[in-house]
């Protein structure tokens, strides 16, 4: 029987619809929550994807403003802004968009947030608390969402083993914590395999769940998925597409025939980029209920 395909779309619209629920209240009892990102240069995805973080912040009541800056804008002058935001009180969580231009160290402006406005859960005191099992603070948002998918498709990975392909800050390694952790979507066995994993495919095949977030079309193939195993794809890769007006496709890490074997599986699209833009939401909103509780 062919994989059943994980509506990302439609369970980031019921996580939306949470987050707005949550907004409402905040505003009822005088907190507006807002987010604040922050574009350096013109690179289009980040353009394109702080436009639907943006849209996604405004139907769910949240308030938000992006701020731009040149391409050939310094370290200081992106950190200067993130300071001046992490001073106004309008925004609850701010978020740099990567990847910031090469003359601007990522690292350095993720540790200029104040923690408590960290919208991507990136700042080395949320990664510190993730790795401490405290989840009150903000949770890297892809990871998250990975997780929030194997929960709400009934796929709670406790007592599974789930192999992780890809050990990155933003989704790998924080994943990894999630499902081991002792909490709500934890409690499984993970294997964290990367480029000097020498046999990938003896891993992910005793996989009952597979994560493949390595940023490579082809990483996994139907071979190497053990018969109704899940699989999450990550990955968003261009391919060559003569045919399109684009010259291009987007394609994830798994190729398609994975999903012969698969009993469910996230498609290219509408699988876990949308759970990406929901669990920044969910940061937002977290944030602010923390502002107005004193616990910021
Ligand atoms: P990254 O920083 O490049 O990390 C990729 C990881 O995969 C690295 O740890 C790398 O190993 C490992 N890897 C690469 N090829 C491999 C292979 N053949 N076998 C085993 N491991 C391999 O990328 P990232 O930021 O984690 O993102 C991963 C992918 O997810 C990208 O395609 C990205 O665009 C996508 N993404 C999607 C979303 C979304 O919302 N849909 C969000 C974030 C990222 P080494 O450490 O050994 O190099």
């Amino acid at each position: 029987m062919p994989a059943k395909l994980i509506d990302g779309a439609a369970i980031a619209a019921e996580i939306r619809a949470e987050v707005a629920r949550e907004a409402a209240a905040l505003r009822e009892a005088g907190v507006t929550p807002g987010l604040a990102a922050i574009i350096v240069g013109d690179n289009a995805a980040s353009i394109s994807y702080v436009s639907m973080k943006t849209k996604a912040c405004a139907e769910a009541g949240i308030f938000s403003e992006t701020f731009r800056l040149p391409a050939t804008a310094t370290q200081d002058e992106v950190i200067a802004l993130v300071r001046q935001l992490n001073a106004d009180p309008r925004f609850h969580a701010i978020l740099p968009q990567l990847p910031l231009p090469p003359q601007v160290n990522e690292l350095a402006v993720i540790d200029a947030l104040d923690p408590a406005k960290d919208a991507d859960g990136l700042h080395p005191v949320n990664l510190g608390k993730l790795l401490r099992g405290e989840l009150d603070g903000a949770i890297p948002c892809t990871p998250h969402g990975v997780v929030e998918l194997l929960l709400r498709t009934g796929n709670d990975p406790a007592g599974k083993h789930v192999v992780v392909v890809g050990r990155s800050t933003l989704v790998g390694r924080p994943l990894a914590v999630l499902l081991s952790n002792k909490a709500r979507g934890g409690n499984a066995t993970v294997t964290i395999c990367h480029t000097a994993t020498p046999d990938l495919a003896e891993h992910t095949r005793r996989a009952d769940i597979v994560v493949v977030a390595a940023g490579r079309a082809g990483t996994l193939t139907k071979e190497m998925v053990k018969p109704g195993a899940v699989v999450i794809d990550v990955g968003v890769n261009r391919v060559d597409a003569p045919d399109r007006p684009s010259g291009y496709r987007l394609v994830g890490d798994a190729t398609l025939d994975v999903r012969e074997v698969a009993s469910w599986v996230t498609p290219y699209t509408g699988g876990v980029g949308p759970m990406t833009v929901a669990m920044l939401l969910v940061n937002t909103v977290k944030a602010a209920r923390r502002a107005l509780e004193g616990r910021g």
